[in-house]
């Protein structure tokens, strides 16, 4: 009985979450319930014809698409987007695609409290997260509310197959980074372990065979499964080392968001698994491997992504820039981060050589 969990608390977030392939069909149902009328679809300009056809869907209750989302959502999308609430009288709103969709539609909620739909369309895994980001002068706020959360969120793998390859291997593993954070996260929990492993086993699984064809059903239905998992486990811990380094890495070089978890992912938990025995264990479990971050590093090749900060247009000064803002701010990890640790991940990312254990 020793293995039995004793002392934890566990955070569950509130939203209805229909999962399937088809299930978009059940949008205009969702609205009922919610009693919406006269909603906006919020998605980025490239998915203005998916944003239209879920209006269609939506039939007389969708008012307009809305495809002005943009990543990170800048404060003056922000309140364009707010503003446009208030003058067509707006009730509700949609948000179909990733991040950038989502996150906007959180930026809505936070100032009219409007309810919503979310419709993901990546692995980013928003949609399931109290966290909301508004950015200006090149600087991202964030803030944890839970009214930013959705009220429904349908996750449609169908939605997901126009994802590309290398977008959808990315976002995979930006996914799987929440996962693994959540793991030795310090307000982790056994259901986190288990929705975390399980999110990690379902995502390595699927990318190759996405990549191999981006429209395997089975594949797209199991890393959109891992994704929401990913995704509700980063919705209630505290994430570390990875996502702070990440954070700076895109905010400071201007650097794809997906890619940069990517590419960084195993030099972080090569350092930090050697002091989080548990993450390791379970981490290993899933990937099937001694190694999990070797055996994220050989996914990465395997899934034919860039492998280095370098290849994404990093100057190589810029080591020493993130090892002072990382050094300059503390934050939960479970190893202790000299800016000696920094600058060797960093820089072992910057050249993408094999992560380094130890
Ligand atoms: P994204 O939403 O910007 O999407 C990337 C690109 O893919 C866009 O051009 C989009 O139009 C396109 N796209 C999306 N789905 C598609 C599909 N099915 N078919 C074809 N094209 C599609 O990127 P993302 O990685 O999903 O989100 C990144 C953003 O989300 C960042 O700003 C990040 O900080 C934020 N984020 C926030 C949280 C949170 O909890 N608040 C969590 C994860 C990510």
């Amino acid at each position: 009985m020793s293995s039995l969990p004793t002392d934890f608390t566990h955070t569950g977030l509130p939203m209805r979450v229909l999962f399937g392939s088809g299930r978009i069909d059940s949008l205009a149902d969702e609205l009922d319930r919610l009693g919406l009328h006269r909603v906006m679809i919020i998605c980025t300009p490239p998915q203005a014809e998916a944003g239209q056809q879920v209006a269609d869907l939506a039939g007389p209750r969708a008012h307009s698409v809305y495809p002005h989302a943009t990543m990170h959502v800048p404060v003056d999308v922000a309140d364009a987007a707010v503003a446009y609430v208030k003058e067509h009288d707006i009730d509700g709103f949609v948000s179909v695609g990733g991040g950038s969709s989502v996150g906007l539609g959180k930026a809505v909620t936070l100032e009219t409290g409007l309810p919503s739909i979310a419709l993901p369309t990546t692995y980013a895994g928003s949609e399931m997260t109290p966290i909301w980001g508004l950015t200006s002068d090149g600087i991202k706020r964030t803030g944890r509310d839970p009214r930013v959360l959705p009220d429904t969120v349908i996750y449609d793998p169908d939605l997901t197959t126009t994802l590309p390859p290398h977008l959808s291997a990315t976002s995979g593993m930006n996914a799987m980074a929440h996962a693994a954070e959540a793991l030795y996260a310090p307000d982790t929990s056994p259901i986190i372990t288990l929705m975390a492993t399980e999110a990690v086993r379902s995502l390595a699984a699927a990318l190759p065979a996405i990549v191999a064809d981006p429209h395997d059903q089975d594949a797209r239905a199991a890393a959109l499964y891992g994704a929401w998992l990913s995704g509700a486990c980063l919705g209630v811990t505290t994430m570390s080392l990875h996502h702070k380094l990440c954070h700076i890495l895109g905010g400071t070089f201007d650097l794809p968001h997906a890619d940069v978890h990517t590419i960084v992912l195993p030099h972080v938990l090569a350092f930090n698994l050697a002091e989080a025995p548990a993450a390791a264990a379970a981490l290993s479990s899933a990937l099937g491997s001694d190694d999990p971050a070797g055996a994220l590093h050989a996914l990465n090749q395997q899934l034919g992504v860039a492998r280095s900060l370098q290849d994404l247009g990093m100057p190589v000064d810029g080591i020493e820039t993130v090892v002072d803002q990382v050094s300059g701010n503390p934050y939960a990890n479970p190893r202790e981060v000299t800016a000696d640790a920094i600058r060797r991940i960093v820089g072992n990312a910057f050249a993408g050589v094999e992560p380094v254990r130890g």
